[in-house]
């Protein structure tokens, strides 16, 4: 990077208040603001001299002020069944991951909010490489950015991506300061205009910020259960020993509550005989029944090294219908991008901690070279 760039101003980090702040401080009315948010994010254009309907001086003096600078993408691996996974570059050392959903009524985008994850899930892979750092705002806002440039549009001019999911490496919570703007910059309609139904902040359960999510930001509410009690979620979600079920639970009810919510997902990992036995699925019913919950059960990813199983399908089946029969809503989420690994809780960078790259590990060729 030069020197000139290194001090540029990335717009992608910026909200409409600032970045309208940006445009004055530089002697332009705000509206011009709008307008370069509408080149921005409505047609993804990053490049200054191609924004025509802005005056001459004024592009002149993005240009050198300011950019448009996304993650850099280190490889793209595109699954049989449509999903596609990119690794990124935050900078010369750290990488992460991103993965595009495609369905048939919609496409979602799995982002990342931080290089690995300082929570230690026991069955998760990102876990397995420690933290390294937050994104920063621009660097969040910049994968879907980037990502809609890949994808291009639809034939009829809509985009691909209709919603944004923060099921990527890390816990948005815990970068909370550079995830909040982000969501904002991703629901605005000057921004990427998203539906707050059709973006998802998944947490493993921070709770303090968990109510302050509530009084900053209205997005869609998934959270990682895992386990129906404590001494079970302790042992999964490590978190749980600072902040408990009931706790958590209560903080869920607030956010539904405040947000007008229609409901929280809870997320829950089938794993072979650990938290995949019928009285699981009853205790669960328990704590869920007349809640405005939906469980979402994931058939385990496994990942090289880890030592748990993925529940047989008939298994999660049953769990499931147990759970319908006592009155909780309850799904069974399909895997998708196996072949490219790109599914829940395989992401992992890899390049950064080389005394972890395992064998067998795809990523860690392409990172090589
Ligand atoms: N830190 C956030 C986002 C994590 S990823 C959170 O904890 O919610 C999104 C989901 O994938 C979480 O529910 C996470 O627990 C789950 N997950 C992690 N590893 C997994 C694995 N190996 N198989 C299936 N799901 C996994």
């Amino acid at each position: 990077m030069t020197e000139a760039a290194a001090v540029r101003t990335n717009l992608l980090g910026l909200e409409k208040p600032e970045l309208e702040a940006f445009v004055t401080a530089l002697g332009n009315k705000p509206f011009r603001a709008r307008q370069l948010m509408s080149w921005l994010y409505k047609r993804c254009e990053g490049d200054f001299a191609a924004m025509t309907d802005l005056a001459l001086d004024f592009r002149t003096q993005l240009s050198d002020v300011a950019d448009v600078r996304t993650p850099e993408i280190i490889s793209r691996y595109n699954s049989a069944d449509g999903t596609c996974k990119w690794l990124l570059r935050a900078d010369s050392t750290q990488a992460f991951e991103m993965v595009f959903i495609p369905e048939i009524d919609r496409g979602t985008l799995c982002i990342s909010s931080q290089v690995g994850c300082a929570l230690d899930c026991s069955f998760c892979s990102t876990a397995q490489q420690g933290f390294n750092r937050n994104l920063t705002t621009a660097e969040i806002v910049g994968q879907v950015w980037l990502a809609n440039r890949e994808l291009g549009f639809e034939p009829r001019g809509e985009r691909r991506i209709t919603n944004v999911v923060f099921m990527g490496m890390g816990e948005p919570l815990a970068n909370f300061r550079n995830v909040v703007p982000a969501i904002r910059i991703l629901l605005d309609d000057l921004g990427f205009d998203i539906s707050r139904r059709r973006v998802t902040l998944s947490t493993s359960g921070l709770v303090p910020l968990m109510y302050r999510l509530a009084e900053e930001v209205n997005c869609a509410l998934a959270v990682s259960l895992h386990a129906p009690d404590d001494a079970l979620r302790n042992v999964l979600v490590p978190i749980n020993r600072k902040h408990p079920i009931a706790e958590l639970l209560e903080a869920c009810w607030h956010y539904i509550d405040e947000k007008n919510g229609r409901s929280v997902t809870f997320e829950y990992v089938m794993l072979d005989g650990v938290n995949d036995q019928l009285e699981h699925a009853r205790s669960l019913a328990r704590l869920l029944k007349g809640k405005p919950a939906k469980l979402n059960l994931i058939p385990f990813n496994p990942f090289p090294g880890t030592d748990y199983c993925r529940s047989p399908m008939p298994v999660i089946s049953r769990f499931r219908d147990e759970l319908i029969q006592r009155g909780v809503l309850a799904t069974i989420r399909r895997t998708r991008g196996d072949d490219i690994n790109a599914a829940c809780g395989q992401l992992a960078g890899r390049v950064n901690d080389r005394t972890r790259v395992r064998l067998g590990n795809k990523l860690s060729g392409a990172l090589a070279s």
